[in-house]
């Protein structure tokens, strides 16, 4: 968005800025690590103890205070505990389930950039995520080796700079919200030097497990920017939109920033019709249109959240017949190799 003056949300002094900084950092320190901790806490019973901290060694386990506080205390099948809690079954290995299922660890010709498809670029600029969904594609991605510094910016936005056919950078990861707001200002300034480049669209989970994220300087900086902002949520349950949230949301909504929203299919979690008319119906009202619905991708260790794609089809053809076409996701799969995500029908 193109603007000269500055929005400002709440007269701030620079003090109150700093301390909404530490607070969401202070709330991702904190994060549950724990899985003893995490079911006490909600009062369930602790079961396979073992075979979930078995499967922490392979994924962590990580769910920030203010994402449990969504979660009905006692219900161990609560579709957002659901999402983070490791199970035994992780440690199952399932045929056709691999651990890079879209092949990324191929596509990597630039550290930190993944460029598949044409007119936008997916840019990784922080590797860690405030949250780990036990369903993720990534939970086996190399991070490590594709830690990138302040030194693979330049190399990034080089490439960028070098092909006029990219109009996007989608800041994408790990969660690039993982960075503070004076790194992304620094790295939206420097891209916004590109000239071919027209949008900035930021994939990101971190305001969903920790709204506190959404800072009042982090809005400015999207607000102030020369780009056409998008941000792309991923939001998976109705329940996960509390009030912190959805005032959060507001305020990226009264900045002009476009709000999306993607979300995986999940068995038991989100499978049902009631709960995506639920879900469509709380992220409008939240100021968010659904645009992908996923298949879940076959990581090994998250076959027990897949659904058939049959099954996904009645679901959809269910949500055209019930809901205004703009609360109807497009239902996806990622493959490998396509250039774009593929349609299911
Ligand atoms: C999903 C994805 C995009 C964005 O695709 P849209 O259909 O524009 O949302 C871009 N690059 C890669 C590598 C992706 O996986
Ligand atoms: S926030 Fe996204 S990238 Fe991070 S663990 Fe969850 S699904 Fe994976």
């Amino acid at each position: 968005m193109i603007t000269e003056t500055p929005l400002v949300i709440e007269s701030l002094t620079d003090i109150n800025q700093t301390q909404a900084q530490d607070s969401w950092n202070q709330i991702l320190s904190g994060a549950t690590r724990d899985v003893k901790t995490l079911l006490n806490q909600l009062d369930i019973p602790i079961t396979e103890l073992n075979e979930r901290q078995q499967a922490c060694l392979d994924f962590p386990m990580l769910v920030p205070q203010p994402f449990i506080n969504k979660m009905e205390k006692g219900n161990a099948s609560d579709p957002l505990l659901l999402q983070v809690l490791p199970q035994a079954s992780e440690l199952e290995s399932a045929e056709g389930y691999i651990n890079d299922p879209l092949a990324e660890k191929h596509s990597n010709l630039q550290k930190g950039l993944i460029h598949k498809y044409y007119s936008r670029v997916l840019v990784l600029l922080s590797t860690g995520c405030a949250v780990n969904c036990r369903y993720c594609f990534r939970r086996h991605f190399p991070y490590q080796e594709n830690r990138i510094g302040k030194n693979d910016w330049q190399e990034i936005l080089n490439y960028v700079a070098k092909d006029s056919s990219i109009e996007e950078l989608i800041l994408s990861g790990g969660d690039p919200l993982m960075l503070n707001d004076q790194q992304l200002e620094k790295f939206i300034k420097q891209a916004e030097e590109i000239p071919h480049l027209q949008r900035l669209r930021i994939h990101t989970r971190l305001p969903v497990v920790i709204p506190q994220r959404i800072t009042n300087k982090l809005v400015n900086v999207l607000h102030s920017s020369r780009f056409d902002c998008i941000m792309v949520l991923h939001i998976n349950h109705s329940k996960e939109i509390d009030d912190q949230l959805f005032n959060a949301l507001s305020k990226l909504r009264a900045a002009g920033i476009t709000l999306l929203n993607q979300a995986v299919l999940l068995r038991d979690i989100n499978d049902t019709v009631d709960d995506q008319i639920d879900l469509s119906k709380s992220l409008f009202k939240a100021g968010v249109l659904p645009y992908y619905l996923h298949l879940l991708d076959k990581v090994s260790g998250a076959q027990h959240f897949d659904i058939e794609q049959d099954d996904a089809l009645i679901l959809h053809a269910q949500l055209l017949r019930s809901l205004s076409g703009y609360l109807v996701p497009k239902l996806v799969r990622e493959e490998p190799g396509k250039g774009s995500k593929t349609p299911i029908s």
